[in-house]
């Protein structure tokens, strides 16, 4: 049973770990990425606002040593779902099960002036560049603001906020500054009441403002204006955006995508395609486009494809459910549990920030990379 993963993010490392972990040498699995390295989503922010360095947060694909799964960087560049043929830019991969787990793509230079007049911390380059800018900047007007939807883990853009408070405030330059938060929700996490409460609380008692249910269009560059979507302007020194997000155009190409993302069943992350499976941002699965949701959905593939392997009834079935940690600056994260059911508002419970959930953050990441890139780790369920 040849079994192809497109993409080495949250989805393609937690399900190769899990088929490596219960076939080892006698799995047959290619994972295809094109980047030389894995960096978690909340490392971008780590990073630009000098709490780390590039260095410690980049763990190399050399050092994905798992049993049964080979690594191939390359890069997709057509996907046939019916064939269940593969291109890249390093030959042709057939498969008996294909897995596409290739994210969402970024486009800054979709939104206009936003390239010229502004920066992006969505993508690796763009938020590691913001490390100097941000070290360079001397206070003033700062916009943290959203493009597009839908976009990946919504409560970013509330960190972005709350971390530059601390930042300017660190440096002595938050009295000559303001820092304004446009989100095209409206309220910070919508999934959760409590999370939501408990920002806007923050934001006040931070001074940020909140600029909800719009979303920036444009900027203009020369006068230094965000333009909204509902015509009105803003003022800025610093703009600091949440680019378009779109499905790899590669994806789009193949024919799986309507409405711009590939549809699944919502329980067994099966595409229209037999033996073609999604997971994670690149889907329209109905669970917000964040990495625990990914893991959770890869989870189930993995189970599903290993039933399949063994010849025993499949069962286990996905139930839309995940944990993410929010940034409240001062050290403190709090938590958002939630679970995403089809024609059930969700209302996710919420742990109030504390420095025990910062230290909880710290241990998701690193038992992650053990399980994802260490030879023969213990894995959790997720799902
Ligand atoms: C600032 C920020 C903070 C975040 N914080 C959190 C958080 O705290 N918790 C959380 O759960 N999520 C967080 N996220 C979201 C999280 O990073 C993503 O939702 C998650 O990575 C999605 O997993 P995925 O497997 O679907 O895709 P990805 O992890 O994006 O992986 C897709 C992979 O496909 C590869 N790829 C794409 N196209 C090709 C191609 N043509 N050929 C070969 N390879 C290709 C890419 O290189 C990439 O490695 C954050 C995101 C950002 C930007």
């Amino acid at each position: 049973m040849r079994i192809v993963v497109l993409g080495a993010g949250f989805g393609g490392l937690e399900l190769t770990s899990r088929l490596s972990a219960e076939f080892g040498d006698a799995a047959d699995v290619v994972l295809i990425d094109k980047s030389e390295q894995f960096v978690f989503g909340f490392s971008k922010l780590e990073v630009m606002f000098g709490r780390a360095l590039p260095a410690a947060v980049q763990h190399s694909y050399r050092n994905l040593v798992k049993p049964g799964v080979k690594f191939v960087q390359a890069t997709v560049q057509s996907i046939d779902p019916v064939a269940k043929r593969v291109e890249t830019d390093a030959g042709t991969f057939d498969a008996d099960i294909l897995v596409v787990a290739l994210g969402a793509d970024l486009h800054p230079d979709a939104t206009p002036g936003l390239l010229e007049g502004g920066y992006e911390f969505y993508t690796v380059p763009g938020a590691f560049a913001l490390r100097e800018v941000l070290a360079g900047f001397g206070g003033g007007r700062v916009i943290v603001g959203v493009t597009s939807t839908p976009f990946k883990c919504p409560p970013a853009p509330s960190e972005t906020a709350l971390l530059m408070d601390e930042y300017l405030t660190a440096r002595g330059l938050r009295s000559s500054s303001q820092i304004s938060l446009v989100m095209p929700l409206g309220v910070p996490i919508p999934p959760s009441r409590a999370a939501s409460a408990a920002l806007l609380a923050a934001f006040a008692e931070r001074g940020i403002e909140w600029h909800a249910s719009r979303l920036v269009t444009s900027l203009d560059p020369g006068r230094k204006l965000a333009i909204f979507s509902d015509g009105s302007e803003l003022p800025y020194d610093l703009f600091l955006g949440v680019p378009v997000h779109r499905a790899p155009a590669v994806v789009e190409q193949s024919g799986m995508t309507v409405d711009g993302w590939i549809p699944v069943d919502r329980l067994t992350l099966e595409t229209a395609f037999p033996g073609v499976y999604a997971v994670g941002d690149v889907t329209s699965v109905g669970t917000p486009k964040a990495g625990v949701f990914a893991e959770g959905q890869a989870a189930v593939v993995a189970e599903r494809i290993s039933a399949i392997i063994r010849g025993t009834a499949e069962s286990e079935e996905y139930g839309g459910r995940g944990s993410c940690y929010v940034e409240f600056g001062q050290g403190r994260v709090g938590r958002v549990d939630v679970t995403f059911v089809a024609g059930k508002t969700p209302d996710g419970d919420f742990e109030v920030p504390s420095r025990a959930l910062a230290a909880d953050k710290v241990e998701f990441g690193t038992s992650r990379i053990q399980r994802w890139f260490d030879p023969s780790p213990a894995l959790g369920v997720s799902n």
